[in-house]
């Protein structure tokens, strides 16, 4: 497997947060030692943290585009929450149906540290949206808690996060039992974004037929799914988007 990841902020105008600990070296310290223990057990890790940006928005831009550049399998940001000091524990963030099933199993492995879950929620933060692959951020824990700080390990959050993505084995690739269908009910057009057909060019669209089609992710955005499609035969491409006035995404075991 090759994961990109990316130690948040890290690249200044884009600085963390300041708490009892100051987020950029927190995520820095907790990206190394991922990095380091995704190679040791076999594993690309491509470090997808930019070191000079003009602006925030190109320190993200920078991020995504390594990833998708480097067609990492799965890109995963790393981060450290702040809030008033009262607040504590972990939560994850995913947008798509693939992500948020490793959210859940990078969450599991955190909160056994003994951090409090706060569970998966489905934000569509730039470096998710930008992403062309399963993209999962976590916000560790709370860089202004004292519960937190306490309890924080650079090396134990790592070990815990390396085992969410690859499983306690070196050799056992994540479980993704689940596969997707798209259901299209109504004949209807694939699209390169969410904008109107009649806004787009007509040689960017692309009719489907009613009927079940496999594909290897989803997500749902602005009335619209995302799709990824397991080779490019449709359209030459493998993403698209789909009304969902004229389609479903289905779940099969
Ligand atoms: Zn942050």
């Amino acid at each position: 497997m090759k994961f990109g990841i990316d130690m948040g902020h890290n690249c200044p105008p884009d600085t963390g947060a300041t708490g009892i600990k100051q987020e950029d070296v927190l995520t820095k310290a907790v990206g190394t030692h991922l990095i380091q223990k995704l190679k040791a057990a076999g594993h690309t890790a491509v470090d997808c943290t930019p070191t000079k940006a003009s602006s925030v928005n190109d320190s993200l831009r920078q991020r995504t585009d390594k990833a998708n550049a480097n067609n990492v399998n799965v890109f995963v940001s790393i981060h450290f929450n702040k809030f008033t000091g009262t607040a504590h524990g972990t939560e994850a963030y995913a947008i798509s149906n693939v992500s948020q099933g490793i959210a859940q199993s990078v969450l599991k492995e955190i909160v056994k540290l003994g951090f409090n879950s706060r569970g998966v929620k489905n934000t569509g933060f730039f470096v998710l949206k930008n992403t062309q692959m399963p993209a999962i951020l976590i916000e560790c824990c709370f860089c202004d808690s004292k519960t937190d700080m306490d309890l924080f390990d650079a090396e134990k959050m790592a070990e815990a996060i390396a085992h969410g993505l690859i499983g306690e084995s070196d050799d056992v690739p994540p479980k993704s039992d689940k596969k997707y269908v798209l259901e299209i009910t109504t004949k209807t057009v694939l699209k390169p974004s969410t904008e109107q057909s009649s806004d787009l060019p007509k040689e960017s669209l692309f009719d489907i037929e009613p009927g079940d089609y496999p594909i290897l992710d989803a997500r749902f955005e602005e009335n619209h799914y995302w799709v990824k499609w397991p080779d490019k035969s449709k359209g030459n491409r493998d993403e698209h988007f789909v009304y969902a006035g004229h389609s479903k995404v289905i779940e099969k075991d």
